[in-house]
């Protein structure tokens, strides 16, 4: 075969295989626009009808709370839910809505802070929705004195020398009094205990004193000396001598307000008691240092003697007791009835 000929031939094959080639490329290509044109149509409708409906933008509103003792304590901001740090709102926009800030008991509004400006110390804030998240902060300082109470034990756990006398029921009676004339001066208190039969830990209940400024645990003690009768209080030891000089004081002026209303044969004790490692060896106590909390466990006689248990039984004296360790907690930080 001849040169002109084969490159006549290739030519031909070549045109023949092209053809198809370009046809198919021209085609991708008008699909492509069909797509486009398809495309730049959607946008456009989704165009229209965002404009008219420009007013169901909605903007969220994040509430913030915040405290230095436990941010459920701290208070709210309208829509909040209690016990909540953070919180959503939703606002339609042009929607204006109002806040009320609420402090909770024993603490201040100390800082306002809206979409990142401070605006001063105000209990309402007044937002309108505009299509943008925006944000309040509100910030809480405790104020007040804030005392968690620890009612000893559980169930039906230490029984008197009365039979009918349990150590756990007295304790969460003269708690629950005790919280009630500690509240009449003002002071907030919390409890360890959700019930009388809720037991948790004794570390546990020391831990739940953080944030804090004491810890008081209420018990009743017991002798095989049927005789033994005087009040005692276990104070924070000097593991951590800052607790110890808060404890002690006051320690000793409550053992003093039990000796003198219940009348007790021998005189008040104030003890510290700690481990091998140096930390408290009671539980309660050991906990409530670890969250840097002054604690005093307060043993109110005996119940193994038997005129304290029948004293200990009776909710007169019980009110009585709790009236006088409220007015000596109070006068010791300073506080009058309110
Ligand atoms: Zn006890």
């Amino acid at each position: 075969m001849n040169k002109r000929i084969l490159s006549f031939i290739l030519s031909v094959v070549m045109i023949v295989t092209l053809i198809p080639a370009v046809a198919f490329a021209q085609t991708d290509s008008t699909e492509n626009n069909d797509q486009d044109e398809i495309e730049q149509s959607i946008l456009e409708e989704l165009k229209d009808q965002d404009q008219p409906s420009e007013e169901k933008i909605i903007s969220q509103v994040t509430l913030t709370c915040a405290s230095n003792v436990k941010s459920t304590q701290g208070g709210t901001i309208e829509g909040m839910q209690p016990g909540q740090t953070t919180s959503f709102v939703t606002l339609a926009n042009g929607e204006t809505r109002e806040f009320a800030i609420t402090p909770g008991k024993g603490f201040r509004i100390s800082k306002v802070i809206v979409n990142g400006k401070s605006i001063g110390i105000v209990n309402k804030v007044s937002l309108t929705g505009n299509g943008e998240a925006q944000s309040i902060y509100v910030k809480f300082k405790k104020q007040g004195l804030f005392i968690m109470l620890d009612a000893g034990h559980a169930g039906h756990y230490n029984r008197g020398i009365i039979r009918k006398y349990w150590e756990s029921k007295m304790t969460w009676k003269l708690t629950n009094y005790l919280k009630k004339e500690l509240e009449s001066y003002g002071i907030v208190c919390g409890m360890t205990k959700k019930s009388q039969k809720h037991d948790p830990g004794v570390y546990e209940r020391g831990l739940k004193a953080k944030g804090y400024d004491l810890f008081i645990s209420i018990h009743s003690n017991y002798s095989d000396a049927r005789g033994t009768d005087y009040p005692l209080a276990i104070v924070s030891s000097k593991h951590k001598k800052k607790l110890y000089k808060k404890a002690q004081p006051l320690g000793k002026k409550l053992v003093k307000t039990i000796r003198s209303t219940m009348k007790t044969r021998q005189r008040y004790q104030v003890w510290v008691k700690r481990q091998n490692d140096g930390r408290d060896w009671y539980g309660v106590i050991r906990g409530s240092a670890a969250v840097n909390v002054p604690g005093i466990i307060l043993e109110h006689s005996f119940h193994s003697n038997r005129s304290k248990c029948r004293w200990l039984l009776k909710n007169k004296n019980l009110r009585k007791m709790a009236a006088a360790e409220a007015k000596t907690i109070a006068e010791h930080y300073g506080y009058g009835k309110q």
